[in-house]
């Protein structure tokens, strides 16, 4: 199959060429056809399958070949985002496709100033990419009109209703015409996406594909058990011995990615790091140095990492592991794209054993597990297995205390937590694996 037989124009499938595309992947298989036919699509995928050129290719065909010119503050595609870095990768994979088509693109997210967005939305743009809340502040300041939107895309819808969008969304949503083709991508199919689906689309064509690192199967993964406060040093250990080259670290909080970053960089290391907290522009340079191999080391939330795409990452370290399983899959999915191999190391210590437990149930595997001398943890990290089941084992018969004795609690899971608040996007910890597990029955 080629990008021609899917029924690509010829400035699309030029853009492609320089691009260096050959082969359509699955989803892009799937859905250009559906979207240059005219249908609403509900897609689950995610970063790394290929998502953003299967909505945006045939988007662009049809701004190109369908519809009046765009009049003055007026937008014809517009494509929702959780994230302003994901709104710029987007916005630049756009600006790339539709290189050789007269079509003007944009993207608009918070964090920066108004003024310039309402600016350059004056003439209006054809395909506009935007996190809600600044879409709605430009509607709201009627820098925007959407007389003239044909298609709505949601792009990473779970991502957004966990950011707490879903209030933006019911309003934006009420303000775009009845009459328009909408797609939506999102990672996992809650019940709560399910709903945004059916008030949003109109008899949709489903489309699934499984995450293509996990299922492909090229990004070897391992766990290193350690002590909570022992972390820092194990990584620098880690980092050191096997001279690690270029690293993407997740962390859990705001603090732990300043707290890791100034360790490093106190022992010379070369580190950044980002997270909500920084602004944009700092957050952009960030991942541009670290792109340009200039830092080494990156280290990120999950919410600032959301829709990175960085070529060729030959490592992603889980300092800390996620709260949401689904996003274990969004950080190995940094590395080992495009067959190449990858690996993902986890430094789980004994109080995420739950949340190791909820991926291993998620992925359907149980990961390997390692343990680096001298730094064998004190509190010993539960057996877990695929099953989602922490395997107890049998409780010993206490021994009388002695007087030095009584306080270590050898091999007991201690519940404790980071006194800074994670990053908001944040929900409970799902136990039902809801992603990639086998035929699901889809609601009719
Ligand atoms: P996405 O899942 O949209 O974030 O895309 C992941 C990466 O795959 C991006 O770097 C794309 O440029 C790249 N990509 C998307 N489609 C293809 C394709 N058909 N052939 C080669 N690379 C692709």
């Amino acid at each position: 199959m080629t990008f021609a037989t899917l029924g690509l124009i010829e400035p699309l499938l030029r853009s492609l060429e320089t691009l260096g595309y050959q082969t359509p992947t699955p989803v892009q298989a799937q859905a250009i056809p559906a979207v240059l036919a005219g249908r609403d699509l509900m897609a689950a995928a995610q970063t790394g399958t290929g998502k953003t050129a299967g909505f945006a290719l045939p988007l662009l065909q049809l701004l190109a070949m369908e519809g009046p010119k765009v009049t003055a503050n007026s937008v014809r595609a517009l494509i929702l985002v959780p994230t302003r870095e994901l709104a710029e990768q987007v916005h630049e994979a756009v600006r790339q496709y539709a290189e050789n088509l007269p079509l003007s693109t944009y993207a608009v997210y918070g964090g920066v100033s108004i003024n310039p967005q309402m600016m350059k939305l004056r003439k209006g743009v054809d395909l506009l990419v935007a996190t809600p809340g600044r879409l709605l502040d430009l509607f709201r300041q009627n820098a925007l009109k959407f007389n003239q939107l044909q298609t709505l895309v949601l792009d990473e819808a779970d991502r957004m209703l966990d950011l707490g969008f879903s209030e933006e969304l019911g309003n934006i949503y009420k303000a775009l015409p009845k009459k328009r083709q909408t797609l939506l991508f999102s990672a996992t199919f809650s019940d709560a996406i399910r709903t945004l689906a059916g008030q949003m689309l109109n008899d949709p064509l489903s489309i699934e594909v499984s995450p293509r690192n996990v299922a492909a199967n090229t990004v070897k993964q391992w766990v290193v058990t350690v002590d909570k406060k022992r972390k820092p040093e194990l990584f620098v250990h880690l980092l050191r011995k096997s001279k690690w080259k270029q690293v993407l670290v997740f962390a859990k909080t705001r603090n732990g990615v300043d707290a890791l970053v100034e360790k490093l960089q106190g022992l010379g290391i070369n580190a950044d790091g980002i997270h909500g907290d920084k602004p944009q522009a700092t957050r952009q340079r960030a991942l541009d140095r670290f792109k340009a191999s200039e830092v080494q080391i990156l280290v990120a939330t999950d919410v600032a990492a959301r829709g990175l795409d960085i070529e060729d990452l030959p490592l992603v370290v889980n300092f800390d592991l996620p709260i949401v399983a689904e996003d274990y899959i969004h950080r190995i999915g940094r590395t080992g794209r495009a067959g190449n191999t990858g690996q993902a190391i986890s430094l789980v210590c004994a109080d995420e054993v739950n949340l190791l437990s909820a991926i291993e149930t998620l992925t359907r595997q149980t990961l390997p597990r390692q343990m680096e001398h001298d730094f064998e943890p004190e509190h010993r990290v539960p057996d877990t297995d695929a099953s989602g089941q922490v395997v107890k084992k049998p409780k010993k018969p206490k021994k009388p205390k002695t007087s030095s004795g009584g306080k270590r609690n050898l091999g007991k899971w201690v519940e404790s937590g980071d006194a800074s608040a994670p990053e908001p996007s944040i929900k409970p910890v799902r136990k039902v694996p809801v992603f990639n597990t086998g035929p699901r029955k889809r609601k009719p």
